[in-house]
């Protein structure tokens, strides 16, 4: 049977929508036939297209989240900002103390530093959109752990899928091996392009780390340039 794609696309984010519900109302599965299981696993649900899905469809998916413990200690959640068809995404570990007082992503010292950066590729923030692997702060800015990781990062990646991104720029560690699903260190990664599905990947240091190693400012502003190079062409 040929399915129509519009119908496609709009049935996908229901099903995810349901499927989310009902592991949150405790149900474990399904019953499916083998031939259907068959099938649904021959898809590939992250390169189907999603642009149907609104960055405001995907928060209001997340609503007042649960999924994992930190949401206990957050004061907002911080879903990310900026141009909800931008070119170029900007992916940080999460939140920190002054992000997590305003809801909003890279706001403190090392946002800060970021707003430089992308004023000196010639952008606004407006022109790019911000976001992290985790939506609330870990307590005391620890590093996020894998089933928190585990729990937000599906909304990370509808929230690319909807978006489409020529460009992703990782910061720092943790985002770099959570986008690229690499144990790399991204001293070793920085430079050079990767990809994420289609999207290229530069990844780089993170700003906050900056603060503390403000010699290694000349690293991101070279990784910066190539992005900037291949963003021209
Ligand atoms: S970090 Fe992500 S998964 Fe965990 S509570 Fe916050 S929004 Fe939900």
């Amino acid at each position: 049977m040929e399915i129509n794609t519009h119908r496609f696309e709009n049935v996908i984010p229901a099903l995810i929508a349901t499927f989310e519900f009902m592991k949150r109302c405790g149900l474990r599965g399904v019953q499916c036939s083998e031939k259907t299981l068959q099938i649904l696993e021959s898809w590939n649900f992250e390169t189907i297209p999603v642009k149907t899905i609104s960055l405001d469809d995907i928060r209001a998916d997340l609503g007042n989240c649960q999924r994992c413990k930190l949401w206990k200690k957050r004061t907002h959640l911080v879903f990310g900002e900026g141009n909800p068809t931008a070119r170029l995404v900007f992916v940080g570990e999460g939140p920190g103390y002054e992000e997590d007082q305003k809801g909003k992503p890279f706001v403190g010292a090392a946002g800060k530093l970021l707003t430089k950066i992308i004023a000196a590729m010639g952008l606004d923030r407006q022109d790019v959109y911000i976001c992290n692997i985790i939506k609330c702060r870990p307590p005391k800015n620890r590093n996020p752990e894998p089933d928190e990781i585990n729990a937000c990062l599906p909304f990370l990646k509808r929230q690319l899928a909807a978006i489409q991104p020529e460009y992703i720029c990782t910061l720092g560690s943790v985002a770099t091996k959570v986008v690229l699903q690499t144990d790399e260190p991204v001293s070793r990664l920085r430079g050079k392009f990767f990809k994420y599905k289609k999207i290229n990947v530069m990844p780089t240091y993170h700003p906050a780390f900056l603060l503390y190693n403000p010699e290694r400012k000349r690293d991101v502003w070279e990784d910066i340039q190539k992005l900037m190079k291949a963003m021209e062409k």
